[in-house]
């Protein structure tokens, strides 16, 4: 399945309301159709004068609990599954209304955005996508993590992670970024944190809003979720749904092969700023596709 060359926005609106994992507060969010080249856009639709933040790496203010983004000090917090649907299904335009500082965490996975979004459908542009070309590697390394991202002909990743708990310990997941691939094998991957952890953050006022309705809680050498796991490897394949996430504040689709170990958000954005830096490693191109112009084909990819 080729990586779609065209700029593709949603059908309709889509709408989900929920609560913010850290606010632990009630939120409703609306997913509505944007135009050729406006890219991922969140609105505050709470406060005055609905400021707008654009959901890119020069806009992340905060990595360390949650992909935090702000502008002119308003901030949209936990934005990262959503991001990682979005890419994952190939989606450029978007506006993102919301009515709180935080994007509802559903069930900790990207699942219920992919299939709300999936139900709606997929709408194709008339404009190209400009997609990041790498001319080399580009490579991130410290404390045993890394970041390499290699030329390829369309979007790859590969996670790898390393935990001591007898239930993680290593675990690789590959996969072609590619919307069905997307939604059938990452999207469902929940969030995961251990209940020392989870117990601390409450203390502090943080995860206020989480339970097992929406997270992995591992305690030692059990899973506290009644129903265990939806993959055997859901942590990797977690930790690679974060990954697109984050790699989706490029700001644009990127050709290459990125292979991550130990990483997260923090680490991964260090990437994303160095990538920037490094502007003699990479250009700019589309794709042409002569014999398939989009006003030959469907408009809406009800997929
Ligand atoms: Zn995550």
């Amino acid at each position: 399945m080729a990586i779609p060359t065209y700029q593709r926005t949603l059908a309709k609106d889509v709408r989900c309301s929920g609560i913010g994992l850290h606010s632990g507060k009630p939120v409703r969010l609306t997913l509505k159709p944007a135009p050729i080249n406006y890219g991922i856009k969140f609105v505050r639709k709470d406060l005055p004068d609905n400021p707008t933040i654009p959901a890119r790496f020069n806009c992340v203010v905060d990595t360390s609990l949650a992909t935090v983004i702000g502008s002119d000090g308003v901030i949209v917090s936990t934005i990262e599954h959503l991001m990682a649907c979005l890419a994952g299904l190939s989606i450029d335009n978007v506006i993102v209304e919301l009515d709180a500082y935080e994007v509802p965490v559903m069930d900790g996975s990207a699942g219920p955005f992919t299939r709300m979004i999936m139900e709606a459908g997929i709408q194709q542009q008339e404009a190209p996508r400009h997609f990041f070309v790498l001319k080399e590697p580009i490579e991130l390394e410290q404390d045993g993590k890394f970041v390499r991202a290699y030329p390829d002909t369309t979007f790859k990743i590969t996670c790898n992670i390393d935990f001591e708990n007898p239930l993680i310990r290593k675990q690789s997941c590959s996969i072609e970024v590619e919307d069905h691939i997307f939604e059938r094998e990452i999207s469902s991957a929940r969030t995961f944190g251990f209940l020392h952890e989870v117990e601390y953050m409450k203390r502090y006022g943080l995860a206020r809003g989480g339970s097992l309705d929406n997270a992995v809680v591992i305690d030692e050498n059990e899973i506290l979720n009644e129903n265990g796991l939806r993959y055997p490897d859901e942590f990797v394949r977690h930790k690679l749904l974060d990954c697109i996430g984050d790699f989706a504040l490029l700001g644009m689709p990127i050709l290459a092969h990125i292979v991550t170990g130990k990483s997260g958000h923090a680490f991964n954005h260090a990437f994303l700023e160095n990538f920037f830096k490094n502007k003699t490693s990479w250009h700019t191109l589309t794709l042409n596709e002569p014999a398939d112009p989009p006003s030959r084909t469907a408009k809406s990819l009800a997929i």
